[in-house]
């Protein structure tokens, strides 16, 4: 019998279907490792092809050979775009919009096309780190900047066409649906139990264990409750920083060991699935609060939403959280 589990930073449902359950290994796609060129021509972010995208507005250089490291460049086709303000507009006293402000910007993570987060060493994730970190920080400082989201669409079923490694961040002035239930739930909770949903939550899966990938003491991995796609995976801070912006720059070495081997673990373990990550993080402006707590989220993308998830908001995962953990868990990476 399949079983309802509700999402406790969302209070969404998910549907564990039991009865379709797919073992850990059913999902592997041997297609997708195939060989790929260090250097492409007709790619934007390879070295070399800089004027084909913007001009760098940050831009790591190894001291050595004084050539680029990681690259961030505005996006040539942005979601957002600076400059509107973030005054709302009401037509005809109903319906509500604004201007698309904001920055839409581009990490390109490493000069090799061909590198995945997963295959780079743990230096370099920890310069990607170090990015991301720079560039929410400088958006933080803008005026209007409300939200910030930093995420990764990894593959073709993950939402992206370009194979070089990178990353985007898109800061806007409005604090978006999502981001904000999220945000009243943690408030409630903490309303209620003086204490943060987040380290409750994190607290409460150290001692089931059934569902932790890895325990560093400074970072947790689990595959949570009620995990909305097979292997959907948490990173969680064990420190109290509500903001990604807030996070100490002394863990990034770790926390680049942390993301690089959970990566590996899929990408051997799954055969490099297509995924998206997503950095959750408090509005901007509170990022002191204990009532949050940033977090990576890493969903691959190895099933497809169809009508049911659409018309009821309702997901249903065919892997069993408990399972995939202890897959992940268990998997042993090749070096
Ligand atoms: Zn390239």
């Amino acid at each position: 019998m399949s079983e309802i589990r509700q999402d406790v930073t969302t209070k969404e449902w998910v549907i564990i279907s039991t009865e379709r359950l797919k073992r850990p290994s059913d999902f592997t796609n041997p297609m997708a490792k195939a060989e790929r060129p260090v250097y492409s021509p007709t790619c934007p972010f390879c070295p070399g092809n800089e004027s084909m995208t913007k001009p760098a507005v940050l831009s790591y250089s190894d001291p050595k050979t004084g050539s680029w490291l990681v690259r961030v460049v505005d996006n040539l086709y942005p979601a957002v775009t600076p400059g509107g303000g973030a005054s709302r507009k009401v037509d005809h006293g109903f319906f509500l919009s604004a201007s698309a402000t904001g920055n839409h910007e581009v990490i390109i993570e490493n000069p090799a096309h061909n590198k995945p987060l997963a295959l780079m060493t743990d230096d370099e994730v920890a310069t990607v780190l170090r990015a991301y970190w720079e560039r929410y920080d400088a958006m933080a400082d803008k005026p209007d900047i409300k939200s910030i989201i930093i995420f990764k669409n990894h593959g073709l079923a993950a939402g992206t066409s370009l194979e070089h490694p990178h990353s985007q961040l898109v800061a806007t002035t409005i604090v978006p649906r999502h981001m904000r239930i999220q945000y009243e739930v943690a408030i409630s909770y903490y309303d209620d139990n003086g204490r943060s949903l987040y380290a409750a939550l994190t607290n409460r899966e150290l001692n089931s264990g059934s569902r932790i990938v890895l325990d560093t003491k400074r970072f947790v991995v689990f595959h949570p409750f009620a995990s909305h796609r097979p292997f959907e995976t948490w990173i969680m801070p064990t420190d109290c920083q509500a903001s990604f912006g807030a996070a100490s720059k002394e863990d990034f070495p770790h926390l680049a060991h942390v993301l690089r081997l959970i990566l590996l673990k899929l990408y051997q373990g799954l055969d490099n699935p297509d995924f998206n990550l997503v950095i959750d993080s408090a509005p901007v402006g509170e990022e002191h609060t204990e009532i949050y707590q940033w977090h990576i989220r890493i969903i691959p993308r190895i099933t497809q939403q169809a009508g049911f998830e659409i018309g009821s908001g309702i997901y249903i995962n065919t892997a069993l959280p408990e399972e995939t953990a202890k897959f992940m868990r268990d998997f042993k990476v090749k070096t």
